[in-house]
């Protein structure tokens, strides 16, 4: 039986696309391995967002094809969308470049591949994937489910709507169909993920339908959490914050980019408002849903930025106290705006900016982390001993730690946080 390895580049909405990739090829009745040495054929899911995740795919495909087990190589994901032709001619090392719209037709693809063609399949960025079968880790507790693809928003930095085409959701029928169909499979939490979620429905529905989509995901059987990230900072609706206040299962967290605070600054990233915007809005948010956990992103030595635009930065995550907090350096994407703007900063203050940031920020999530000690909070278990509480999104918050606490992953447990491992991560006991 040929055996066939997906590696998975990127941001969540990636690993959906490859656990639609792995549940094709399962259906197919290929051999699937985790170990890309054992594989006759490797697909790489590639991210294309930012030159540094160009250059990890790249990497990635260039060590695959100096291995000794010389596997054919499909190369997936942005990275195809996005210079399949041009990559065509300088990256021989690929036997096949293909878009999302292609993965129902891996299993051929794959029979033409090993037949010692070349295939080039990378349709529109228009198809909208999902209704595919897919295949989740044996055990997860959590699964991220895509609503929808693309994205109508115009930052001057990004070059995801010019790799994903216009904003478009899934239809609620078929969202709905495949978090029954996770739940089926052990899943407890669900974690939306779009480019922008808070923009679900306006597409084809004409109207925000993402509190419906919230409501129907969470009275499904054996969902226990539901979880929103990626939120744009200009479509928090009263029906939202109703349905984030009153539907039990819905966890009281926001994912909410918002970039950076500077008017200046943020006018030139082509995002709307100002840090006093952003302010009003958490304080709105904070007054509806008091005890709401707040993730946000910025990015610093975006062109134009001068060092009072970075101190309103520093001063506007002091005012807003937010919990979780990541931030990048400003990357100069080929065919965006932003790169050819005037006023690039030097990559060393980029990162001398970054650690300020994040240094400054450490202190405030160490000062929001330890107001919960003490309290008995649920945590979903990932594994014996270690889980997340409805404060902590997976694989970019914190966990808890439970010593001494058998119980597998996707049990619900009640946990007396004691103590802060560090800044990001708890110790806890088990409340029987
Ligand atoms: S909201 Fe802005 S940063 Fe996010 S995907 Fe859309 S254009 Fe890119």
């Amino acid at each position: 039986m040929i055996r066939v390895a997906v590696i998975n580049l990127g941001c969540p909405k990636n690993q959906v696309e490859s656990e639609y990739m792995l549940g094709v090829l399962e259906e197919s009745r290929l051999e699937l391995v985790s170990d890309p040495r054992q594989a006759e054929v490797v697909i790489v899911n590639t991210c294309s967002f930012i030159t540094a995740a160009r250059e990890e795919a790249l990497d990635t495909i260039l060590e695959l094809a100096r291995a000794a087990s010389h596997p054919r190589i499909i190369v997936a994901g942005c990275l195809a969308q996005q210079y399949a032709s041009e990559l065509w001619q300088e990256l021989p090392e690929a036997a096949a470049f293909i878009g999302p719209g292609a993965t129902g037709r891996l299993p051929e693809i794959i029979n033409r591949v090993l037949k010692g063609e070349r295939v080039l399949d990378v349709p529109g960025p228009e198809m909208v994937t999902g209704g595919l079968p897919r295949r989740i880790e044996d055990g997860k507790p959590f699964a991220y489910l895509k609503i929808a693809e693309g994205c109508n928003n115009r930052c001057t930095y990004c070059t995801i709507p010019a790799i994903k085409g216009p904003y478009r959701s899934r239809p609620l029928e078929k969202v709905v169909a495949e978090a029954v169909f996770l739940a089926a499979r052990g899943v407890k939490e669900l974690v939306l993920v779009a480019q922008d979620t808070t923009a679900y429905g306006l597409d084809c529905y004409g109207e925000y339908r993402l509190p419906e989509l919230l409501r129907r995901l969470a009275s499904i059987d054996g969902i226990e959490w539901v979880r929103l990230l990626y939120a744009y900072p200009t479509r928090i609706t009263p029906e939202l914050i109703e349905v984030m206040t009153t539907v039990p299962g819905v966890v009281p967290y926001l994912d909410l980019p918002l970039q950076h605070a500077s008017e200046g600054v943020l006018k030139r990233m082509g995002r709307p408002g100002t840090g006093a915007a952003g302010l009003r809005a958490i304080e709105n948010l904070r007054r509806a849903i008091p005890e709401i956990t707040i993730r946000s992103t910025f990015i610093v030595g975006f062109p134009g930025e001068e060092e009072q635009d970075f101190q309103i930065l520093l001063d506007f995550l002091t005012a807003a106290r937010l919990d979780w907090v990541g931030a990048f350096k400003f990357s100069p994407e080929e065919g965006t705006v932003a790169a050819g703007l005037p006023g690039q900063v030097p990559e060393e203050v980029k990162e001398e900016r970054y650690q300020r940031l994040m240094l400054h920020q450490q202190s405030i999530t160490r000062a929001c982390n330890e107001g919960w000690l003490g309290r008995e909070v649920q945590v979903l278990k990932e594994g014996p001993e270690v889980g997340r509480s409805m404060r902590q999104a997976p694989e970019v918050d914190g966990v808890v730690y439970v010593k001494g606490d058998p119980s597998p992953a996707g049990s619900m447990v009640t946990v007396k946080l004691t103590h802060l491992y560090n800044i990001y991560d708890f110790l806890g006991e088990i409340k029987a």
